[in-house]
């Protein structure tokens, strides 16, 4: 197959002849026999990978499963995921890590890289059987609580220990558990003005820095999921400036949106769709999240792509459940808040949202440049244009965005997995 006029990493237009999975040629003008498609000028990124999804499945198939997370994945030019372990039953044993890899395999329309649990049960008292995930047929390599912070030191200290042993990393969802009972929103002016319960950015805060020492201690991998706080950065600037292996994920939500839309937004005050943790910030906290995604302080964009029935959120707020979808939405929102703001280019995107996540997740066929040789893993995607989201269109099971009501940039024309296209048009094949 070829492509013809895509601009890799918005460089100047080429072709792509595609063959056997893999990128077999990259120039001008090439012919042959092949099935022809026009690329129509888009922008060609290495296929993205997600290293935060939820995709619900095995038990709460009312909200996402396999096969609708990674249709959704799909349309939002991600050709991986990492299945976050927070499912019921939890991914805590080889067993069900490999139900969810089974489960990728059969119906993905992505790769599914299950991660698994840290403690059993999410439970936080007792650590999950971290060797026998690594070395099922699902070779798990990120371990994380998500949803839930390991928030004891002695559990934290030994999960990193023990994840060395495979060249494993513990995701921290950072979350002080006495500091945010009953927390509803960002702690700050507006949730005093609101009578929500605010959620401190210490909360998020002091656990990183105490992760990052304890990471820098017994010599491992910590990966700091969702960063949300301008003074979380700081603390990651700082270990990374010491040379621990510290590595940061950002939302686009964080990347886009601040506390003010509980207050007032498109969709009026109080909505939970608003609802998510970490919390929505300041404006002062999106900026300082913006400069460090840019400066490589934060690695990686990651979506946190929390489905939830309708039931769950359209509800009042201190009932509502956290969490907002976030795959189909995610190209654009990075456009809108790094690309569009002069604050990253193509190549910059490429490495947030496909090298890097490939490269902390030990994922293999992922995330590598685009030349010959290369799996043919690719997003085509056009910058031109905004469009109103429309929820209704998603493929993911869940309707629960944020950016109903408003115009994004871009749209994702055409994804690739291993040469055969998922999306085309912009529409699932
Ligand atoms: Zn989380």
């Amino acid at each position: 197959m070829i492509i013809k006029n895509v601009r890799v990493l918005g460089g100047r237009s080429v072709d792509l002849r595609l063959h056997d999975g893999l990128i077999a040629e990259i120039g001008p003008g090439l012919t042959g026999d092949d099935e022809t498609v026009d690329g129509g000028g888009a922008v060609a990124l290495p296929g993205l990978v997600d290293l935060h999804t939820h995709l619900r499945e095995p038990g709460r198939e009312d909200a996402e499963t396999v096969q609708t997370g990674t249709q959704s994945a799909a349309r939002g030019g991600y050709t991986a995921v990492h299945a976050m372990a927070n499912t019921s039953p939890v991914a805590d044993t080889a067993g069900v890590v490999e139900q969810v890899w089974r489960l990728g395999r059969e119906y993905g329309h992505c790769d599914v890289q299950p991660v698994g649990a840290v403690t059993v049960g999410l439970e936080g008292r007792q650590l999950a059987e971290l060797g026998a995930m690594a070395d099922s047929a699902a070779r798990v390599r990120v371990f994380s609580d998500d949803g839930k912070c390991v928030s004891d030191a002695v559990l934290m200290r030994r999960a990193l220990e023990y994840v060395k042993a495979f060249d494993g990393v513990v995701a921290q969802h950072a979350q002080e558990p006495r500091l945010t009972e009953g927390a509803q929103m960002n702690e700050g002016v507006v949730s005093g003005r609101l009578g929500l319960t605010g959620w401190p950015a210490v909360a998020e805060e002091a656990v990183i820095a105490r992760d990052c020492l304890l990471a820098a201690h017994v010599g491992s991998r910590l990966h700091v999921c969702h960063v949300s706080t301008a003074g979380s950065v700081e603390i990651i600037r700082w270990a990374k400036s010491k040379g621990w292996n510290v590595t940061a994920e950002v939302t686009p939500h964080h990347l886009l949106l601040t506390d003010e839309l509980v207050e007032e937004s498109p969709v009026g005050a109080y909505n939970p769709i608003y609802k998510v943790n970490p919390p929505l910030r300041t404006r002062a906290d999106v900026e300082a999240l913006r400069a460090a995604l840019a400066d490589g302080t934060i690695d990686v964009v990651a979506t946190d792509h929390a489905p939830h029935p309708v039931e769950d959120k359209e509800t009042e707020w201190s009932a509502a459940a956290m969490g907002m979808v976030g795959l189909e939405t995610a190209l654009s929102v990075v456009q809108e808040a790094m690309v569009d703001t002069g604050l990253l280019d193509w190549a910059g995107v490429a490495d947030r949202m496909s090298a890097a996540p490939a490269r902390i997740g030990r994922l293999p066929g992922h995330g590598q440049p685009l030349e010959v040789g290369a799996p043919a893993n690719l997003t085509l995607y056009d910058p031109s244009g905004r469009t109103p989201v429309d929820p209704a269109a998603f493929a993911s099971k869940s309707r629960n965005t944020p950016y109903e009501g408003m115009t994004l940039p871009g749209r994702v024309v055409a994804t690739y997995l291993r040469g055969r296209a998922t999306v085309l048009e912009g529409k699932l094949t």
